[in-house]
């Protein structure tokens, strides 16, 4: 491994954990982190918690598990390439999906509105809520004990009002700073996985199609490009050809953006990375590519009839759970009921939002359906 920017995060200068751990020899602290996750629960039910499709609609669709793995993929690669330190952007890249709840979108804001007057949900805050609070596997406190850096990139965005009640990690919401460049990335390299991947999972579901592609700038530049050199080639040959291209194309795109980025802020350190403005970011003409493409997944993809109906059921079943158990908490599980003594609605928001997508379902069938046993 060359060696590390003089402005990247290094786990020796780490702002450390909320509770102070020896250290290890052999591990870095942001590999301790990483690995803390892995081993979460909440890590494990990615795999059955959905972005788009969801988890029954078929085997080969990510989920947020795939999602986070791609995410990491990319991220690390960014960071090698710009000498930024590699088992933080995984450990970022990792957990940052570990608060959304079932069924991706529709379930947050279902679940949002439904906590409206109770301090809103937010799959950011509950990410770090998750890891700061809600695994409860260590004897000495709970959450995961994760370092300043694994949290303050885990909490992307965060209004000042929630960043009040934040502590460390909500300082830069109030002071306008930047997080690391490690945060920075692992937030990029999120948005380059999904926008591919919707692209991809949208074709295989047969909601979007090949030809309605071929107006959106960066995936038709290079589909002609894999034609040109491979003339019978189709399917999902041609897709995956094409769609390799374009990651390749965002990821040079923004090494290339962000190293002249750093080389004109000219940061000396991390806390320089932090005074300064975002530098990790794309160029003004791959920002616009992305952003026609973002447009075109939203009106062909996620707003496709048949993602509505989902939509809609995910959201009818989250309301419905939620009622339930605000009627009543004791349909809660007890540990949720011994958490509902706290605040009931968290409690109520805490339980809905671990769920999967297919325990969810469950859960309301249990509820809801008079022939069903509990
Ligand atoms: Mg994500």
């Amino acid at each position: 491994m060359t060696e590390l920017a003089s402005y990247a995060a290094k786990p020796e200068t780490s702002h450390g954990r909320r509770y102070a751990e020896p250290t290890l020899i052999g591990r870095n602290e942001f590999q301790r982190d990483r690995d803390r996750i892995i081993h979460s629960s909440a890590f494990r039910r990615l795999e059955y918690k959905t972005q788009v499709f969801v988890n029954h609609e078929g085997d080969l669709f990510r989920t947020r598990l795939t999602h986070s793995l791609e995410v990491a993929q990319i991220g690390r690669g960014i960071a090698r390439n710009l000498n930024l330190h590699e088992d933080l952007v995984e450990a970022i890249a990792l957990a940052h999906d570990l608060g959304h709840t079932p069924f991706g979108h529709a379930g947050q804001d279902a679940l949002n509105a439904c906590m409206k007057e109770h301090g809103g949900f937010e799959h950011n805050l509950q990410s770090l809520r998750v890891v700061d609070e809600l695994e409860q596997k260590y004897a000495e406190f709970d959450g995961l004990n994760l370092t300043f850096e694994t949290r303050e990139g885990i909490l992307k965005h965060c209004s000042r009002e929630n960043a009040k009640t934040l502590g460390d990690v909500g300082e830069r919401f109030l002071k306008g700073e930047s997080p690391s460049l490690e945060a920075q990335v692992a937030n990029l390299a999120d948005e380059i996985a999904y926008n591919n991947h919707d692209v991809d999972d949208g074709l295989r579901s047969g909601l979007i199609t090949l030809e309605q592609l071929t107006e959106v700038s960066l995936f038709a530049r290079y589909m002609a490009e894999v034609q040109t050199r491979y003339p019978d080639i189709a399917g999902r040959r041609l897709i995956h050809e094409t769609i390799r291209r374009m990651i390749n194309a965002q990821v040079t795109d923004l090494c290339q953006q962000s190293t002249a980025n750093i080389v004109a802020s000219n940061p000396k350190t991390v806390d320089g990375v932090r005074a300064a403005k975002p530098l990790i970011a794309f160029s003004p003409s791959m920002q616009q590519e992305q952003l026609a493409l973002k447009r075109f997944l939203r009106k062909n993809l996620y707003q496709h009839y048949k993602v509505n109906r989902m939509s809609s059921k995910a959201a009818r079943i989250v309301r419905d759970l939620y009622a339930a158990f605000i009627e009543d908490t004791g349909l809660l599980p007890d540990d949720f009921q011994s958490m509902a003594k706290a605040g009931q609605a968290r409690a109520v928001a805490d339980y809905i939002a671990g769920m999967t997508d297919r325990y969810a379902m469950l859960e309301h069938r249990r509820l809801f359906a008079v022939e069903e046993n509990t």
